[in-house]
């Protein structure tokens, strides 16, 4: 099936730079609104830690490359040395039965799926500060020091460019965990009774 804006389903890009909290959010916000995860596949190893964060199916580059000359992504992403990619399905065909979909994505997936169906809800995360942002890469005990310091630099690029497009319908800092997922429901709540 291809996206159309006649699927039913709602897609809801979450996006914003690594550490923020966008799986701590995705876990909460699926406890209290029902929201399909889908999950993406990275040439990416798993790493000690990764239980805690985003879940992902960690395939090899040959097979990344196979999967995207075959059109199996509905975007994808070169980050720092690896890919990241979200399969159209379940993607699609859960939008096409009228479920709501969440992809936990970075700003170049956000493009793409804008472009390809502007009806998507995207919502950048933001943290309170800098400082804050570090302290959680730091907290989350996954990454080496070399790949902190990547993701941190990534991260004030990231935000850098997401404030200055047009692709994202709103901004919402995670300073308290419950506040921002409430505003987050309340969102897309406003935007499944028909608002922008
Ligand atoms: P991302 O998925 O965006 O890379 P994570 O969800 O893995 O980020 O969060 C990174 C770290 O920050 C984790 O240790 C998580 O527990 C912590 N964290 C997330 N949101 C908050 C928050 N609102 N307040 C304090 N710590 C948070
Ligand atoms: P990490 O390795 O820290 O889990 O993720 C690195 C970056 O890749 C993060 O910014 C994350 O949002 C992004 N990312 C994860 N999965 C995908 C995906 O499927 N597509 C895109 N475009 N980015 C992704």
């Amino acid at each position: 099936m291809a996206i159309s804006p006649n699927n039913p389903g709602l897609l809801i890009v979450l996006c914003g730079p690594s550490g923020v909290g966008k799986s701590t959010i995705s876990r909460d916000l699926a406890e209290k609104y029902s929201v399909s995860y889908i999950v993406s596949a990275t040439t990416r190893p798993k790493r000690e830690g990764d239980d805690k964060g985003k879940q992902y199916q960690h395939i090899s580059k040959d097979e990344f490359f196979r999967r995207l000359e075959a059109d199996e992504f509905l975007e994808y992403a070169q980050n720092y040395d690896d890919y990241y990619g979200t399969p159209k399905h379940p993607a699609l065909d859960l939008l096409g039965t009228g479920k709501d979909i969440l992809l936990e994505i970075d700003v170049q997936g956000a493009l793409q799926v804008r472009f390809q169906y502007p009806q998507c809800l995207a919502i950048f995360i933001l943290p309170p500060d800098e400082p804050t942002l570090l302290r959680r890469l730091e907290a989350r005990g996954r990454d080496s020091a070399d790949e902190i310091a990547k993701r941190f630099r990534a991260a004030k690029r990231e935000i850098h460019m997401a404030k200055g497009s047009r692709t994202f319908d709103y901004m919402v800092i995670n300073d308290d965990l419950h506040l921002a997922v409430e505003e987050i429901i309340k969102i897309i709540k406003h935007k499944r009774s028909g608002g922008i």
